[in-house]
């Protein structure tokens, strides 16, 4: 039988990688530009860094989690997030010592056993940026002002940038005793996952899709209410810093964020166009994270982008599939021997040619070479190789002119800057 991948496990095949690649550009681009490092963290984890770091009653940590012992019989876990593992690499190579303010971004998959739908997978890609060490307010927008550039940047449109705060330790367990006592008296309308939310935690119960559990907390109480004045200055200034570099928000008292680690700022940018699940991105300050994992006190702020939900909200036409610069067209014998050569000579040099290995006719070489949409065709057959010479047909054109071999690299690098991957 043959074998498939597994439910919620994606391939990215080629016709599609140009997007990948594209947004993987622009987020380096972007980040490096706003003085962020890139760092790579592993796939693996002990699950303690994620049970502490997320929070046990979160969805993630609860029931998400693709957990399993090693042949150790060590407890390990494949990252469903990076803002826990860049924190631990943080702390376990000192990053602090060098300089107290770590501004870092990472590109790749996370691990979530969610049940498979579209826009909602298994393995899924984030970029993901953090910063470590400012507890101050203009971090606070200037990460946001980042991720808008960044989305803007990619080519999004129509995006909403949803702004709460979250409160602290201070100010929060008074406000989540309000909602629970709030929520008791409509205890009857929750789904069974939200009466369980209700004692373990409240908050959790506003990103629960069900229809009764969203009429239940339409007039909850609103955690801006309950901000402590710390909380509150903060905020104000967080608003202030991002009219200051231009940013609009949406203030949404009911985005709560489902991991337990924010404090503060919470965001999250929606688009209309991707329906139910239409966060492309959120993100928040985590004040308490660091000493969850057992670290020192160290504030830190940061944000996710899932790049599927941003990669399928990208127009098609931009990132089509790029084409061969050159099909070399070649009758068998000496002249598929000089093709051959050629063809290693362009790739050398960074041109992308290609030419037939199986000894085809050249009429259905041709064939090949429409097929492949090379932007243009050598044809070398024997009496013009006796000559050193080729036809080299454009193929947008329909035009062609017999060229000198000898010449050809030099015309290919005219016509192939090295910004471009497709000549002209
Ligand atoms: P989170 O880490 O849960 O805050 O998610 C950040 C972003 O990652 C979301 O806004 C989504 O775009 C994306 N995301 C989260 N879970 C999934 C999933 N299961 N499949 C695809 N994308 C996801």
């Amino acid at each position: 039988m043959e074998i498939k991948a597994i439910r919620g496990f994606n391939d990215i095949l080629p016709s599609e990688i140009r997007k990948w690649q594209f947004v993987e550009r622009i987020a380096r681009e972007v980040f490096e530009g706003f003085g962020f490092s890139e760092i790579r963290i592993p796939v693996l984890e002990r699950t303690e860094l994620f049970a502490r770091g997320i929070g046990e009653s979160t969805d993630i940590v609860e029931k998400e989690m693709y957990t399993f012992l090693d042949r150790s019989g060590n407890s390990v876990t494949l990252r469903p997030e990076a803002t826990a593992s860049i924190a631990r690499a943080y702390l376990e190579h000192q990053l602090y010592s060098f300089d107290p303010v770590a501004k870092l971004y990472f590109i790749g998959p996370m691990f979530r056993y969610e049940r498979p739908q579209k826009g909602r997978y298994r393995q899924f890609y984030q970029v993901d940026a953090e910063v470590f060490g400012v507890g101050n307010p203009m971090v606070d927008a200037e990460v946001i002002l980042m991720l808008m550039h960044f989305l803007k940047k990619v080519g999004l449109e129509r995006l909403e940038l949803h702004l709460n705060s979250l409160g602290c330790r201070a100010c929060r367990p008074r406000y989540r005793e309000d909602l629970r006592n709030f929520l008791k008296r409509k205890t009857f309308q929750l789904c069974r996952d939200c009466q369980r939310r209700l004692q373990m935690n409240p908050l959790r119960i506003f990103d629960c899709k069900v229809q009764t559990c969203q009429e239940a907390i339409v007039e909850a109480p609103r955690v801006i209410d309950f901000l402590c004045e710390d909380c509150q200055i903060h905020f104000d200034k967080v608003k202030e810093y991002l009219q200051m570099v231009g940013l609009d928000y949406i203030l949404n008292p009911r985005m709560v964020r489902g991991l337990d680690y924010y404090t503060r700022t919470a965001f999250e940018v929606v688009s209309y166009h991707l329906g139910a699940q239409n966060a492309v991105t959120g993100g928040g300050r985590y004040d308490n994270l660091f000493k969850e994992i057992g670290g020192p006190d160290i504030p830190g702020i940061g944000f996710a982008v899932g790049m599927e939900r941003l990669i399928s909200l990208l127009p098609n036409e931009r990132h089509t599939i790029s084409r061969p610069h050159l099909f070399i067209a070649a009758l068998s014998g000496e002249p598929q021997k000089e093709a051959y050569r050629l063809v290693n000579q362009f790739h050398l040099e960074g041109i992308w040619a290609e030419l037939d290995y199986e000894g085809k006719s050249l009429k259905s070489q041709m064939r090949r070479a429409d097929k492949l949409k090379a932007r243009f065709t050598l044809i070398l057959g024997d009496e013009e190789m006796r000559k050193g010479k080729a036809i080299l047909r454009d193929m947008d054109t329909h035009t062609q002119e017999e060229v000198f071999i000898s010449d050809l690299l030099k015309i290919f690098k005219e016509k192939v800057s090295p910004q471009k991957s497709t000549p002209s």
